[in-house]
């Protein structure tokens, strides 16, 4: 058993207010493996009110130095990776396999870039006209994370903040919580100046309106659904804090008429399914034309089929369990609900996976037949769930993409540069995957409309953390 008691405030590890214990269990056994400490209202104070006496000193900190610290964090984190990948994998039900990849050293080469743009902030820009610009950070920073990519989404928020020269309170999902043990053990361990990191474990029903309303919070980053995003910028309203909105998705794939069907839909379906479908940005509905179609839904039988679902631990294991029974459940919920709005079950559906009895499993299903009204189409299943919607051309392919409240990331595949790009241009996300390229640490990604306002990783997710101060000069 993992115990955690402490967490972590000012540079110490202390105790929380109160006494209660979250238990952490893994999704693929059903069994209880970790306990942590959920701090209160109380606790977040405090550590909002280190972060502040920590912001001044670390804020001027010359850049070169808080790159070093971050440099060392990488490396620190780096030696640590094994350990990280299984814990991730028991919170969450990941292959540690995969885990390894893009919940762990992805992740730590995106904190490198943000170590490699921490000297930016001492640029100086003159202007026509008689004023420079400058760069300065924000301030005191609070971070709100999911649970589908613990370490991924705090290095998403931290490690700009620190180039920017910003202090942080945390507070992980009460899911997926014990990689950020780890992170604040490196940061320790580095010697990170007392109360520029700080981290409160607990749930965000207790301490998040905190963590949102603080008056001496400049900025609260938050990713996760997009109702709670809502409950939280109405809460910063008052205090005309920097709100950073990285919400729920229901992203479109397009099919063009031109692409090789096997191809584009054998990458979507491993693409959408990775993760066991648990990503904002999954590609969940995909757009084929209507003479492709019972092609491209043989196909995807075919792959889904193929996919091995199971143990975590094993590296032939493509899909693990979903993060907990209540995910399941609502996933097998949707698949219902589709079924019953007219779905085609193409493979797949409700049950637990042959020679599967227990944990929160689901097989990989396809459902056919799918129209953009009914709600598997409307809303995230969050699930190793996909839609196929026929279209008859090009501009109702577009229509039925952008007919959604989200805009988080799209996709498609066209063999025709010019069709990319006329496609890609008229999607409205924050991000388009075309012909399948892999995750970058460097592009910014972040969503239109109901999918949130920020931008995250590389330059662009530096300049959430930054503002930009104009100095004018009479004579
Ligand atoms: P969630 O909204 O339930 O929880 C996210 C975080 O918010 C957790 O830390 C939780 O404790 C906290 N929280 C819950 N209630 C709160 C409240 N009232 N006040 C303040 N904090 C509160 O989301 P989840 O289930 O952890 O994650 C899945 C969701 O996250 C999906 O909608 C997914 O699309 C979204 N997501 C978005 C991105 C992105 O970058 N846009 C990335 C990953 C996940």
């Amino acid at each position: 058993m993992i115990e955690h008691n402490k967490i972590y405030i000012d540079g110490q590890w202390v105790e929380s207010s109160g006494d209660g214990i979250s238990h952490l269990v893994n999704p693929a056994t059903e069994e209880v493996f970790a306990k942590v400490p959920m701090a209160l209202p109380e606790d977040v104070d405090k550590a909002v009110r280190a972060a502040r006496r920590a912001f001044i000193p670390w804020s001027q900190t010359p850049a070169v130095e808080r790159k070093a610290y971050i440099d060392a964090i990488c490396e620190k984190l780096t030696e640590r990776k094994d350990e990280l990948a299984s814990l991730i994998s028991q919170e969450m039900g990941i292959p540690v396999h995969f885990s390894m990849g893009i919940q762990v050293m992805g992740p730590i080469s995106g904190l490198q870039i943000f170590a490699n743009l921490a000297e930016s902030m001492d640029e100086v820009t003159e202007h026509d006209g008689g004023y420079i610009t400058v760069k300065e950070a924000v301030g005191v920073c609070s971070f709100i994370t999911p649970w589908n990519f613990p370490l991924f989404q705090v290095i998403a928020k931290v490690g700009p903040a620190l180039a920017a020269g910003c202090t942080c309170v945390l507070k992980p999902s009460e899911q997926t919580p014990l990689c950020t043990f780890i992170f604040a053990e490196v940061c320790e361990q580095v010697g990170l100046p007392a109360g520029v990191f700080n981290l409160v474990t607990g749930k965000g029903s207790v301490i998040g309106d905190t963590l949102s309303s603080h008056p001496e919070i400049d900025l609260v980053s938050f990713t996760g659904s997009t109702e709670v995003g809502i409950d939280i910028a109405k809460s910063a309203a008052t205090s005309v804090k920097r709100v950073c909105q990285e919400l729920g998705g229901k992203s479109p794939f397009i099919i063009a008429e031109d692409a090789p069907v096997a191809k584009a839909v054998k990458y979507v379906i491993k693409d959408s399914m990775f993760n066991s479908g648990q990503m904002c940005v999954q590609l969940s509905r995909i757009l084929v034309h209507e003479s492709q179609y019972e092609e491209a839904l043989e196909v995807a039988k075919t792959v889904a089929d193929s996919l091995v679902v199971g143990d975590p631990t094993d590296k032939g294991t493509f899909l693990g369990p979903l993060s907990s029974m209540q995910a399941r459940d609502s996933v097998v919920r949707y698949i219902e609900k589709g079924l019953a709005e007219g779905a085609r079950l193409v493979t797949g559906g409700p049950e637990l996976p042959e020679g599967i009895d227990k944990g929160a499993f689901v097989k990989p299903t396809i459902l056919g037949d799918v129209n953009n009204d009914m709600a598997v189409a409307r809303e995230e299943i969050f699930g190793p769930v996909l839609c196929f919607i026929p279209y008859k051309d090009e501009a109702e392919a577009i229509a039925i993409a952008n007919d959604t409240d989200f805009g988080l990331s799209s996709g498609l595949w066209a063999e025709d540069k010019d069709t990319q790009m006329r496609i890609a241009k008229q999607l409205r996300a924050g991000q388009v995957k075309v012909n399948g390229p892999a995750f970058s640490f460097a592009a910014p990604f972040g969503g239109y409309k109901m999918s949130g306002n920020g931008r995250e990783w590389g330059a662009s997710g530096l300049v959430e953390y930054t503002e930009e101060k104009a100095i004018l000069t009479g004579r």
